[in-house]
């Protein structure tokens, strides 16, 4: 049977895109984009980093204006779904309104887990998703706040990195023993850190929260696992993401660290696909492991796999290489790939050991990812050749004088001729 009738459930990053690149490809029928927040669309990566410090204003955060969908004859809904009737091909959405799909994108998305501790009902105490915790978050990082942040990853840290530039006193706590461990190498991580430090940023490893001090419905400190008391006026939470499930898993699809897809992003039933942070699909770069990733590229790329498909644009399963980028102080870093279980890296030299870094990670003789700091070039090479190249470089190769990423990707793509 043709699709005639898609209905996108969450307007995040990776439902808007799946509208976006059905029309792009010349999907004619009907698109109903379910948007369980308020307001327009929007991209969350500038929350914690341009639009906390200030730098990027409320009109800017939207992914298109309201004009848009009109245009591209997408229906925006301000609706929660609330349950899947698969049966009869239905979406039944909070108000009532029952919308008939013949496919149906799950791109749910995830939503913070929040510390379970005494004292966590207080409003300084903060997690950092929505646009509206943005909003929050905002007034109180004034100068002299003292902000205790629990979760040194990404999100934690670039929210530290603004505190710290706007004067707050920053306290940066993780069970872990350094900072972004699931993410980043060690000697990015400990580059990180140190730069961290240098804005005045203090650290607690191996630490955990266990209780926050109040007195009259305000924080006054948070008492740590190690029995510290650090006196705090904020406390700001980035503690990883539940993905929003519920509903697949009550309309009986397979739910484990997400909406469970196969290779072609497709749930337990044809009709419905699942992307973006809500799903868990075979990750071609991890053997087909299981995983669910939370960023921009996955997300879009995802979306974009899943509209080629409902056109009949591709017969290959979804193999987008992961990407991410985070911005923290005067510090980008970039990643292509994914480092998790890596077992050997080099580390190349840079012009600027203050700002950069260049580390490239490997799990046995494979390139697993390249690690970037303030190196936009050669993040952009090391996509090329992760996405693309019949032989990538080992660890003897990195290690070879004189190695360049840049010419090893150019060899690889223009071979030397024969002739
Ligand atoms: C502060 C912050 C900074 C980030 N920075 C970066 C970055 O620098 N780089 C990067 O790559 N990634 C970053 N990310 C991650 C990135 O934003 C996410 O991976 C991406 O937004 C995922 O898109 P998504 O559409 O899957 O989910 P989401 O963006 O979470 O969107 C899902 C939407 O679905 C809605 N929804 C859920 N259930 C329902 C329902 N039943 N009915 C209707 N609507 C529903 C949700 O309310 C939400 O609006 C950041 C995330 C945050 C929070």
């Amino acid at each position: 049977m043709s699709v005639e009738t898609v209905v996108i459930v969450g307007a995040g990053q990776a439902g808007y895109q799946t509208a976006a690149s059905l029309r792009q490809k010349g999907f004619t029928g009907t698109i109903t984009l379910v948007n369980g927040e308020a307001g327009l669309p929007y991209q969350r990566p500038p929350l914690s980093k341009a639009y906390l410090l200030g730098k990027l204003d409320a009109s800017r955060l939207p992914l298109r204006q309201g004009s848009w969908y009109t245009d591209q004859r997408v229906e925006l809904i301000h609706d929660e779904a609330v349950s899947v009737d698969r049966h009869d091909g239905v979406v039944v959405l909070r108000s009532g309104t029952r919308l008939r799909y013949d496919h149906l994108v799950l791109a749910t998305g995830a939503r913070n887990r929040t510390l379970e501790i005494p004292g966590s009902d207080v409003p300084e105490v903060i997690g950092m998703r929505s646009q509206a915790d943005a909003d929050r978050l905002a007034p109180l990082v004034v100068p002299g706040t003292r902000v205790v942040v629990v979760g040194a990853g990404f999100i934690g840290l670039e929210f530290a990195s603004v505190a710290a530039h706007r004067g707050a006193s920053v306290h940066v706590l993780d069970l872990a023993d350094r900072p972004m461990a699931r993410a980043v190498s060690e000697p990015v991580s400990r580059f990180f850190q140190d730069r961290h430090q240098s804005w005045g940023v203090t650290f607690g490893f191996g630490e955990g929260v266990t209780r926050i001090k109040e007195t009259e419905g305000h924080v006054t400190a948070v008492v740590t696992t190690t029995g510290r008391v650090l006196p705090a006026d904020l406390v700001v939470y980035g503690i990883g993401v539940l993905p929003n499930a519920e509903i697949a898993r009550e309309a009986g699809l397979r739910v484990d660290n997400g909406i469970v897809v196969n290779a072609d992003l497709l749930t337990s039933d044809p009709d419905i696909s699942a992307i973006g942070d809500a799903a868990c699909f075979p990750c071609a770069q991890l053997g087909y492991a299981p995983t669910r990733l939370e960023s921009v590229q996955n997300a879009a790329d995802q979306a974009r796999h899943v509209a080629a498909r409902l056109i009949g644009a591709t017969a290959d399963g979804y193999g987008g290489l992961a990407w991410f980028w985070s911005d923290q102080g005067d510090l980008k870093l970039q990643i292509a790939g994914l480092a998790d279980g890596y077992e050997d890296i080099v580390e190349l030299p840079v012009a600027d050991e203050d700002t950069q870094k260049f580390v490239l990670c490997f799990r046995g003789d494979e390139l697993a990812s390249v690690e970037t700091v303030n190196l936009p070039g050669e993040h952009m090479s090391a996509r090329r050749l992760l996405s693309g190249a019949s032989a990538l470089p080992t660890p003897s190769d990195a290690r070879s004088p004189g190695f360049d990423l840049t010419a090893w990707g150019r060899a690889i793509r223009e071979p030397a001729s024969t002739a």
